[in-house]
């Protein structure tokens, strides 16, 4: 059977940053993706500052020119909410984490590029097209279930059948905010835990009428739903965003939406050319059980507003390292994880407390926040 000292799930920023630390430590992993890269991911695409400084620290550059869009600049200052009564103020999207404060200039960038560019530096071994379905963990060893989906099924249990169990000592979950691996490895609390989706499309912009250039503008507004929505451009094309608890009718939202920004702003958008779309688990941090590890959004870790590549990046490296040493000593590889997360921790409940987009103003209840005790 093949055999891997640490399996991958997902090639996100959290997998990819996680298998750096293990090459960074001489340990080979395999990443496990499902898509085929470069794949889209629902995302504003914005590295912001603390996002740079990771990038510098963990990968010794910041990407290249080809993964930004314009404009590739958003100072903090250029991130803007609307009210009615006020027009536009500032709206602080990043917040210092044990006070220290981040570069206030972020960049604009393409989620497909940057994600693809940053696990080609991982110098991690990636197999695409390769959906994770199970593990078993079976004394020190973890069996792994996976299905190749580019595969045609031939003869079911021979040549060709595209389901295959692939063996390691170490089983990472990096696989994003619906995570399979945490389904697996506690299914009552993914089950239990309250969701929250996202939807976005890219259309082509006609006429940005009043917004401001270069600016990111958000909206608390009512006739589009309970949370943020936002829109910023990203080269030719202006990307609207509504989210909703699960249940709630996210086409109506940006459709009304996009009315609100004709109405108000005298925008003109052209059809979108398109869709993204995310379901987001709002469970609270978890960093996994015995060899099966969760990093990035699959542990919960995402910061404000729903900011999260840093922390992808940042708890992903910090899990490589401890199975890393773990691998070299023997020992505990899980320990080493927690000791070396609580800053992030830290920063992920300040972070949950200050949440306002999914506070239900009715009710004055931070829907996060209580999801989190
Ligand atoms: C609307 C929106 C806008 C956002 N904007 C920003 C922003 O501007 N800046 C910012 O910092 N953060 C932003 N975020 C948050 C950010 O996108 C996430 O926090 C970040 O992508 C988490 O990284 P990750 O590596 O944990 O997961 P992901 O980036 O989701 O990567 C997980 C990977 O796992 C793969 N995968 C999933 N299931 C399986 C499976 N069963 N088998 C194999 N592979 C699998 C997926 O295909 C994916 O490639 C935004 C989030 C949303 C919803």
């Amino acid at each position: 059977m093949e055999k891997h000292q640490v399996i991958i799930i997902g090639a996100g920023p959290a997998g990819a940053t996680c298998a750096k630390a293990l090459h960074d430590a001489g340990v080979q992993a395999l990443i496990i993706e499902k898509e085929l890269l470069p794949r889209h991911k629902t995302c504003s695409g914005v590295l912001f500052g603390q996002t740079q400084e990771l990038l510098l620290q963990f990968f010794g550059a910041l990407p290249p020119e080809d993964i930004y869009c314009e404009p590739k600049t958003i100072h903090a200052s250029q991130i803007i909410e609307w009210k009615h009564e006020q027009g536009f103020i500032q709206y602080f999207w990043e917040i210092p984490k044990n006070g220290h404060a981040f570069p206030q200039t972020y960049f604009n960038a393409w989620r497909n590029k940057f994600d693809h560019w940053l696990v080609k530096q991982s110098g991690a071994a990636l197999r695409e097209n390769c959906l994770f379905r199970g593990f078993t963990a079976e004394q020190e060893q973890i069996r792994v279930d996976v299905f190749l989906r580019g595969s045609k099924i031939l003869e079911p249990g021979g040549k060709g059948d595209p389901n295959r169990t692939i063996q390691c000592d170490y089983l990472v979950g990096a696989d994003g905010s619906a995570s399979a691996v945490r389904r697996a490895l506690t299914p009552d609390v993914w089950a239990a835990t309250p969701e929250v989706i996202y939807y976005q499309e890219y259309c082509p912009i006609t006429d940005m009428g009043t917004l401001h250039e270069g600016c990111w503008h958000v909206f608390f507004e009512k006739s589009v739903g309970k949370m943020l929505c936002c829109v910023h451009r990203k080269d030719d094309y202006l990307v609207p965003c509504v989210g909703s608890f699960r249940g709630g009718d996210l086409r109506a939202c940006m459709e009304a939406f996009k009315g609100f920004l004709g109405e108000n702003f005298k925008v003109i958008l052209g059809r979108q050319e398109r869709v993204e779309g995310v379901v987001i688990k709002m469970w609270q941090p978890d960093l996994g059980r015995g060899r099966v590890l969760l990093a990035g959004e699959a542990g919960g870790f995402r910061y404000l507003n729903d900011e999260g590549i840093d922390a992808a990046m940042d708890s992903g490296y910090r899990c490589g390292t401890a199975i890393a040493r773990a691998l070299r000593e023997g020992s505990d590889a899980l320990e080493y994880y927690r000791e070396s997360a609580e800053d992030i921790l830290r920063h992920v409940q300040k972070c949950a407390e200050q949440m306002q987009f999914l506070v239900d103003k009715k009710k004055e209840k931070n829907h996060l926040f209580s999801a989190l005790r």
